[in-house]
């Protein structure tokens, strides 16, 4: 059976848009599968809402809807998000949905028949607005340290999940995968945790009007934390489709942010052994972003939320500037000004240049004289670099998700040569060719993290090769040398859209607009 490349991010709650933070951890992820992909895997990613929350009841009681209303339309505008970043997902997962309602009582009873879910009086306070079970010396001055005292309803029972009992478990678990999480230092501070030692913890309440009931307890409802963390697997067939499982799981890849490492790095693997499944084979922290050196909220700073700023920029714009420079394992400060100034000097004043000029080229010279006796070799192409180099260590920055590194690699390893040799003075039958080359490489390797503007790029050229098809590899295999300009609208009209905005205080290339 073929294994699935199965990728998962954090599922959302359906309250408000989703911030910057959401839509670095997303692309993130798409860079990846879209890398995945075009290397040949048969990928999944895992996108969709956690619906339980309960600011859900509150938001829909405010609103006027009925709950299962709100969640959709909530859902469906999240989606809408995604897409609208280019973040592709065959399947949005919900947990409202009827499969992992059953994924998760079926959790449940294998659970408690292996004896690790048992019912116990306990004195707790449950914080609605962090939906944490709090015990009192977690409070401050009788409160959540985040939230009002009216988020807090005292609890009195529940069903407990046996943790203590897979201390050594994970101790030996990280010993023998000393790579399962990255970055290294996300992996000690999970080590630290074990070795302070662990507690069984509550994970059920009683009288919860919205959730996925204990199924042989039905007054009971399941933490909202303990069923979201389930819905990694319930997504591909726990509980309902096993084939489906057996192909997916254990997960490829699970992102994560740092503020919920404890729940990924110590409750989900015990959760897993509990019922016999692997651990995934890689957990990704990911760093939190800050806006002008402010903590994101559900918008990004200033009512600025991601998709203000692609219809400001592009949507390429955005998910080039979040890769490019927040390093993807670290904490990353973000202001519109620092933004508008990286788009202006990579995208519009680098990528978007060499691929004007090259228009330009091509429309001045339409004639097809090769001058050269053999197709220039990508070697020839970049003049002294050497491409399989480059190309070797952008396969493994993407797999190790530095992609700050990557495209920094691409635009001094080869975009500012070929800027360079744009002003340089040659043959313009060669040049055309070369420079018609370098974009075709270019294109390849940025199609993870600019679709739109990579196949734009790739587009305008006739080049034998569908784009849909091509790999990292298909850099170092010259492209036909017969390329011609495959559009003939004026110049202004292929403009790649997603560079082009916020040129406009630039120095014009010398096109019309
Ligand atoms: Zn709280």
């Amino acid at each position: 059976m073929d294994q699935e490349f199965y990728i998962t991010t954090v599922i959302d709650y359906p309250i408000g848009d989703p911030h910057g933070g959401g839509a670095f951890e997303k692309i993130g992820a798409d860079v990846q599968t879209r890398y995945q992909r075009m290397q040949g895997q048969t990928t999944r990613l895992l996108l969709g809402s956690d619906e339980h929350p309960g600011r859900v009841l509150l938001r829909a009681k405010d609103g006027g809807f009925s709950l299962q209303t709100y969640v959709d339309q909530r859902a469906q505008q999240l989606q809408m998000v995604w897409r609208t970043l280019e973040v592709e997902h065959d399947h949005y997962f919900r947990t409202s949905s009827s499969r992992h309602q059953l994924g998760c009582r079926h959790y449940i009873e294998e659970l408690h028949r292996a004896g690790l879910f048992y019912k116990r009086s306990h004195e707790s306070l449950y914080c609605t607005g962090c939906e944490e079970f709090k015990r009192p010396d977690d409070l401050v001055a009788g409160k959540c340290e985040e939230h009002e005292s009216q988020y807090l309803q005292p609890v009195q029972s529940s069903y407990f999940f046996a943790l203590s009992r897979f201390k050594k478990r994970l101790l030996n678990l990280y010993a023998e995968r000393a790579e399962l999480i990255y970055p290294k230092s996300a992996q000690d501070r999970v080590r630290a945790w074990l070795e302070m030692g662990l507690e069984d913890i509550p994970v059920t309440r009683g009288n919860v009007p919205w959730g996925v009931r204990v199924p042989f307890d039905e007054n009971e409802t399941i933490w909202i934390w303990f069923e979201a963390l389930l819905s990694y697997i319930t997504a591909v067939g726990y509980g309902t489709d096993a084939q489906q499982l057996e192909r997916c799981w254990p997960a490829r890849i699970q992102i994560v942010g740092r503020d919920i490492l404890w729940y990924h790095a110590v409750l989900w693997p015990a959760m897993l052994m509990a019922i016999g499944l692997e651990p995934p084979k890689r957990l990704q922290v990911h760093g939190l972003l800050t806006w002008n050196g402010e903590k994101l909220s559900k918008t990004l700073g200033n009512g600025v939320s991601p998709t203000q700023l692609t219809d400001q920029f592009g949507i390429d714009a955005l998910r080039y500037y979040l890769m490019r420079v927040c390093p993807f394992d670290q904490d990353s400060d973000f202001s519109l000004s620092d933004f508008r100034d990286r788009c202006s000097r990579d995208l519009t004043d680098k990528l978007e240049l060499l691929y004007l000029r090259t228009v330009a080229l091509c429309l001045q010279h339409p004639e097809n004289d090769i001058v050269e006796p053999h197709s220039l070799s990508a070697y020839e192409v970049f003049g002294t670099i050497d491409l399989a180099n480059v190309i070797a260590a952008i396969r493994t920055g993407i797999e190790e998700f530095q992609y700050q590194k990557v495209l920094d690699t691409i635009w001094k390893k080869l975009l500012d040569p070929a800027i360079k040799y744009l002003d340089s003075t040659v043959e313009p039958a060669i040049s055309k060719r070369r420079l018609i080359e370098m974009l075709r490489v270019l294109a390849i390797l940025l199609k993870p993290f600019m679709p739109g503007t990579s196949e734009l790029l790739y587009g305008t050229f006739d080049h034998m090769q569908g784009f849909a098809g091509v790999r990292l590899e298909d850099c170092l295999i010259p492209g036909n040398e017969n390329v011609q300009l495959r559009f003939t609208q004026p110049v202004a009209n292929i403009r790649p859209a997603v560079l082009s905005r916020g040129s406009e205080t630039h120095p014009d290339h010398g096109f019309e607009r």
